[in-house]
């Protein structure tokens, strides 16, 4: 049987890079299932589909193929064929991923392939449902946390490292926004599994977060 490894939380509590580096040393495939939405995402607005028309995205859920391949141990997301992985990480598309997110037919598609990723490789997935939808049986779950100070902070210095112009108290607003619509909506909510542990990484450095989760992991497979 796999090994899996459920990383929930809201954006930027830094489950990417702390999922990432714990894949690495592990020998886990790392599933970041936020791409998946992002793909989708890309796919409705370069279709010029609004995110609030939820009939139209419903049925051009059918057109859309979201396939996931690893090139030297990374991630890509192929979109009908043609990778977009270098496109997904902007904040137009972030804000549209969560829209979208809430309906059901977009996360009926992607949550089929990420348990089929899941089945038989060790994997380290991360995401808002994994713990409580996607892999409840997983065996270990992270519900992965910081400020929403922090979390602005951090995406800004990432999105200013990428040479992208932004404004850190919007980034802030974005976060705020983004956690409410995760956390209120109807399907699949951004919580925490009830047999999660809570890591707050808003005082700690990545390595001392890697450490942390590395442990428990290390103390339930022993056992
Ligand atoms: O994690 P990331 O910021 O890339 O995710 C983009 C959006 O996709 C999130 O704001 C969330 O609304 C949605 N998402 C989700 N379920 C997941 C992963 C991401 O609803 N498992």
């Amino acid at each position: 049987m796999s090994i899996n490894i459920a990383i929930d939380g809201p954006a930027g509590a830094g489950k990417s890079t702390i999922a990432r580096i714990l894949a690495k040393e592990l020998s886990f495939i790392y599933v970041d299932t936020g791409a998946m939405y992002r793909t989708m995402a890309l796919y409705f607005f370069e279709a010029g589909i609004a995110a609030e028309d939820e009939a139209a995205i419903s049925s051009a859920c059918g057109n859309v193929a979201v396939t996931i391949v690893y090139e030297k141990g990374e991630q890509q997301v192929l979109l009908n064929g043609e990778n977009v992985t270098g496109k997904l990480r902007t904040e137009q598309v972030g804000n549209m991923a969560s829209a979208i997110s809430v309906y059901p037919k977009v996360r009926e598609k992607l949550v089929v392939l990420q348990q089929k990723l899941a089945e038989d490789t060790d994997v380290i997935m991360d995401g808002r449902d994994i713990g409580t939808c996607v892999l409840p049986n997983a065996q270990i779950k992270i519900y992965l946390t910081a400020s929403v100070e922090t979390r602005a902070k951090r995406r800004y210095e990432e999105l200013t490292a990428k040479g992208q112009s932004c404004e850190l108290a919007k980034i802030a607003r974005d976060i705020r926004e983004r956690d409410a619509r995760d956390m209120n909506r109807p399907v699949s909510p951004l919580r925490q599994a009830e047999d999660a542990v809570t890591v707050d990484t808003s005082d700690l450095t990545i390595e001392e977060v890697v450490s942390v989760i590395r442990n428990i992991y290390e103390e339930k497979i022993q056992k």
